[in-house]
């Protein structure tokens, strides 16, 4: 049905131009009569037609109704050759309401086409109609008037009707030139208009005075429209002739700017090459060339106005967070850099606060990112509410936002504003997804000329600040002073040299003896990584460890570690200086369990060592069972399932769950030596280790006591039945060359509890 219709608006376009062919020329004596009322009739019966089948939007076939029922009036009541004035004017009237449905529907479309910019068409369009009036004016109406002085009311709606024929014009220049696509709707709806128009213009050249045209021919342009009316409604496209949702690349400003233009220039020109004929010629020609020049003035302030709004909402959004609408990192550093400008004159020390929200990632990992929006957006606002205005609020990045006080004096008002930020999370964020609490942690770096240079620098001092405030527990504020920069430098220089370590090998292990305390046999060693670098300093294992960590370094590290232990293992067994069952525990960390080569380098180790894999105990911490789980919980169940075992290194000082003591394939719970420091002494201590073991019984894992110091110690291991223990009391780590006489020492000891001191 749509297909046939969708012809029928092509054979439209053929019937047009016979319809208007055969009007002209009467041909085959065909009434003149009756091509009209057959033009007329079509067009009510196929708009209604084409409204059913397209089913165009409301406006657009509403305004078509109401434009096919005026012109139809219009045409039966043509009295623009009748002697009363009453009649003319009438008959005026009704073509000028046509005019004024067409310039309504188009503007509609227009608008809806164009979308952003129906100000400059309003004015671009008035221009036109006040230029073409001019020449209306000038050309048709003023001679009209002096050859048969009509009515002023006439001549006015005469006017008016040809004035906004210019407008009509333009609105379809400006359909034809929009940002939308042109359809075959499109095309078809602005020559049926054009047709209009060009009867029109046969109308106003009669009316003139100036060249007679015979009716046949100045009616056929409007039987020409009528069939192309019908055309429009019938083609499928008018269905989205008012919807601006096929948008065109380019824009054809330069066709709209030329119109506007060309309807400027002709007047001008005309006003100085021809002189008016009379006084009301003079009149109406010097108020047109005026409100002409307001309407361009107009347009031109419009056109500037708005583009200075369009460059101030770019400028806006190029240096606005459009998460939080606070100024980014780049407004942030020119609000800072403007700051340190005025300081010198004022006596101020600007101060700046770098906030970080604590464990953000966790928040994000766990209740989803737009939680995580909602976060930061009342973390934002919190900080608004907090601070006194003059303090402007920025977020530079992710969970980051930085204060600006330009006007505190010393650094006391500064830790002043940190205690306000760190107060005022005190109370949970509420979110959709319910109450969360944060905390921040604050770095603070107020500008000395001496140490900050730039409104970089400041920041950057302010962030290192707050790494400081992050090692030193979270949820805290830390000033930023001279030392961290060499601290930072200092920590720069070791991640440097720790890249090259391992090729230069400044690396080494040393090993720590695990012994069973009721058989009195060294069972395992426990290899701990020893770097000394080329100058001569030891960096301790607990400074370089987390480095290597963040620095991904720790992979290459450990695989090295790996081999070199079990290396050291195999050596010592065929030596016979241990047992040949001893073991040996490397400390894994998280970063290694997500390399997804890790089990590959493993088997690789334990096979170059020629070492079973029931003799490697890898340790890792409670950590590794909360970030990212699943893929540590994959790599440890690939290597359990080959022999490999699993301790859970400093047991009761991370935030395990038990659920994941149950999911993870786990062998052995390594007491942290806090509360072995304190078993002696404190009975709190002896009741928290006793339950550890407890139930590591129940749960059938090996317990090992780490950090064993004292006789006392172990003594009240013994006591509980923990039997295996590891400790300076025991053995200081030993590099690998002295292990045979360090456990020659020991299984001379033989067994532990006969060390039990005298009463
Ligand atoms: P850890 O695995 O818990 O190692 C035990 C730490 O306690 C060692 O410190 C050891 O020297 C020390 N220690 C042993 N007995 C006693 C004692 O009786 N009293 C006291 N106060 N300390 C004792 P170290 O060697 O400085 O290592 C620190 C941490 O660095 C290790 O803790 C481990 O987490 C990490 N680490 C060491 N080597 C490696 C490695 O090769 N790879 C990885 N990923 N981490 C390593
Ligand atoms: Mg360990
Ligand atoms: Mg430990």
């Amino acid at each position: 049905m749509s297909k046939a219709v969708s012809r029928a608006a092509w054979v439209m376009i053929g019937l047009a131009f016979i319809a208007s062919g055969l009007h002209m020329f009467e041909f085959a004596g065909v009434s003149t009569d009756a091509i009209y009322l057959t033009a007329t009739v079509q067009v009510f019966v196929f708009s209604v037609l084409g409204v059913w089948v397209n089913k165009p939007d409301r406006r657009v076939w509403s305004a078509l109704l109401l434009l096919i029922v005026v012109l139809i009036f219009a045409q039966i009541f043509d009295q623009r050759d009748a002697n009363t004035v009453f009649a003319q004017a009438t008959s005026e009237f009704l073509f000028f309401a046509v005019q004024l449905v067409l310039v309504t529907g188009l503007f509609i479309t227009v608008q809806r086409r164009f979308g952003k910019d129906p100000v400059n068409v309003v004015f671009d369009s008035l221009i036109i109609g006040l230029g073409s009036w001019f020449l209306i004016w000038v050309t048709f109406l003023n001679p009209a008037r002096e050859i048969s002085p009509d009515v002023v009311s006439v001549t006015a709606l005469r006017g008016a009707t040809l004035a906004s024929s210019a407008i009509v014009i333009f609105l379809l220049a400006t359909l034809l030139f929009g940002e939308t696509e042109r359809t075959p709707a499109v095309w078809l709806a602005s020559s049926a208009i054009a047709f209009s128009l060009i009867g029109d213009l046969f109308y106003a050249t009669n009316q003139s005075g100036r060249l007679e045209i015979s009716n046949e021919i100045a009616n056929a342009p409007y039987i020409a429209s009528l069939f192309l009316v019908s055309a429009t409604v019938l083609h499928p496209s008018v269905a989205t002739l008012a919807s601006h949702s096929i948008r065109r690349i380019r824009q054809p400003l330069l066709g709209r700017l030329i119109l506007t233009t060309t309807a400027l220039v002709v007047p001008v020109v005309v006003l100085a090459l021809t002189n008016p004929t009379n006084e009301t010629d003079r009149v109406v020609r010097a108020v047109s060339i005026f409100v002409l020049a307001a309407a361009v003035t107009s347009r031109v302030i419009f056109a500037v106005r708005s583009n200075a709004a369009l460059q101030t909402r770019l400028i806006d959004s190029a240096q606005t967070d459009a998460l939080t609408n606070l100024p980014n990192r780049g407004l942030m550093l020119e609000h800072v850099a403007a700051s340190i400008e005025n300081s010198r004159f004022g006596g101020y020390s600007p101060t700046v606060l770098f906030i970080d929200v604590d464990r953000f990632k966790n928040i994000n990992d766990s209740l989803g990112h737009s939680a995580g929006d909602d976060v930061l957006v009342s973390v934002a606002q919190r900080l608004r509410v907090a601070l006194p205005e003059r303090c402007i609020v920025g977020r530079i990045s992710g969970d980051e936002f930085v204060v600006l006080d330009a006007k505190s004096k010393n650094q006391s008002d500064a830790v002043l504003l940190a205690d306000m930020v760190l107060e005022s999370f005190h109370e949970p964020l509420a979110l959709r997804q319910g109450d969360v609490f944060v905390s921040a942690s604050i770095g603070v770096a107020v500008f000395e000329p001496e140490i900050t240079t730039s409104a970089d620098d400041l920041l950057r001092h302010a962030d290192t600040a707050m790494y400081r405030a992050k090692d030193a527990g979270r949820n805290c504020v830390a000033i930023f002073d001279k030392s961290m920069l060499e601290r930072v430098n200092q920590r720069l220089a070791v991640e440097t040299a720790l890249y090259r370590a391992l090729e230069r090998r400044e690396l080494r292990l040393v090993h720590q003896p695990i012994i069973d305390i009721d058989l009195g046999d060294v069972i395992g060693f426990e290899a701990l990584m020893r770097w000394d670098m080329e100058d001569g300093t030891n960096v301790s294992p607990a400074e370089f460890i987390p480095i290597a960590e963040e620095t991904g370094i720790i992979v290459p590290i450990g695989a090295w570690a790996l081999l070199e232990a079990l290396t050291h293992l195999r050596g010592w067994i065929n030596q016979g200086i241990c047992r040949r069952d001893a073991t040996m525990s490397v400390n894994v960390s998280p970063r290694q369990l997500h390399d997804p080569n890790f089990v590959a380098v493993v088997n690789e180790a334990l096979m170059r060592s020629r070492m079973p894999a029931d003799q490697l105990w890898l340790e890792v911490t409670e950590g590794v069972m909360i970030t990212q789980p699943e893929q540590a919980l994959d790599t440890l169940r690939r290597l359990s399932e080959v022999g490999v075992r699993v301790a859970i290194d400093d047991f009761g000082t991370g935030y395990s769950s038990l659920s994941f003591l149950q999911r993870f394939p786990i062998h052995r719970l390594k007491i942290d030596r806090t509360f072995i420091n304190e078993l002696a002494s404190d009975n709190n201590a002896r009741s928290l280790v006793k339950t550890i073991i407890a139930m590591a019984n129940s749960l059938g894992l090996d317990v090992v006591a780490e950090g064993v110091e004292t006789v006392e110690q172990l003594h009240a291991l013994g006591d509980l039945h923990c039997s295996k223990a590891q400790g300076y009391l025991i053995s200081h780590p030993v590099s690998p060359e002295t292990m045979a006489s360090t456990v020659a020492g020991l299984d001379k000891i033989g067994k532990w509890p006969r060390l039990r001191p005298l009463k």
